[in-house]
């Protein structure tokens, strides 16, 4: 029996098949996405590398309902991204996709405490949680009534991997989290990430940072919106 359920199969919690994404700006065309198929399991941190322009940050505003494919599938919790409505779009970033963006204070409110963006964070979809418990994944536990405005960019980024952890979502997709750190700032900001795929969390990187990539459990290489391994 124990054996029996080690061997099960984990379902992916994201899983894109075939995708195609060209953007067309006058007469030209841009593939930004070739032909992408991918896999993310909850429980593991799935990083999307490659040089800037490869198409990270597009196949991650497709798994985050941002933007729609123009072939292939993008399925979030076995649920049909590119058939959603903008409602369903919206609901698929509340309640299943919590995006964390290059920017710290993209993420947070300034004006709100550290745990008062928790407590705001969870209370979207209907939880309730203790922010010092929720902080303390993230070795931030001491800081819930620090004003944001306080913190310096990587405990900001903290802060907001917090924030995406208490809103509950099954799936992290973080945006180039690192872009704006310091090595050792970065370094905290993996470690957070890590504790979200810890907690089951399925955590999707998009970087080009090598630090974060070789803390990656799985990596998805693009060049060129093609993949590469
Ligand atoms: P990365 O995140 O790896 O830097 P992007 O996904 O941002 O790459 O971009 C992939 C390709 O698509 C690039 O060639 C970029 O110039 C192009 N691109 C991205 N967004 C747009 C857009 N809104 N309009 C036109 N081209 C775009």
């Amino acid at each position: 029996m124990e054996l029996r359920e080690s061997l099960r199969t984990v379902d992916p919690l994201v899983e894109c098949r075939s995708v195609i994404r060209d953007y067309r700006t006058g007469g030209e065309i841009t593939r930004a996405l070739d032909d992408v198929s991918m896999v993310c399991l909850p429980g593991r941190m799935t990083v999307i590398a490659g040089a800037s322009g490869s198409g990270k940050s597009t196949l991650l505003g497709l798994v985050a309902g941002l933007d729609r494919a123009d072939d292939g599938l993008v399925l979030v919790a076995g649920a049909d991204v590119g058939s959603l409505s903008r409602r369903g779009r919206r609901r698929l970033r509340r309640d299943h996709v919590t995006m964390v963006m290059p920017q710290p204070s993209d993420n947070l409110f300034d004006h709100l405490s550290v745990g008062e963006n928790i407590v705001w964070s969870a209370g979207r979809s209907g939880r309730v949680v203790d922010p010092v418990r929720v902080l303390d994944q993230v070795e931030l536990g001491h800081r819930s009534q620090a004003s944001v405005r306080e913190m310096s960019g990587g405990e900001q980024q903290r802060v907001a991997i917090a924030a995406a952890l208490a809103a509950g979502a099954p799936v992290i997709a973080a945006d180039e989290p690192t872009a704006s750190l310091d090595r050792q700032s970065a370094a905290l900001v993996i470690a957070a990430l890590r504790a979200g795929a810890a907690a089951g969390v399925c955590v999707l990187v998009a970087t080009h940072d090598e630090d974060v990539i070789g803390a990656a459990d799985d990596v998805v290489r693009l060049d060129h919106g093609r993949r590469l391994s």
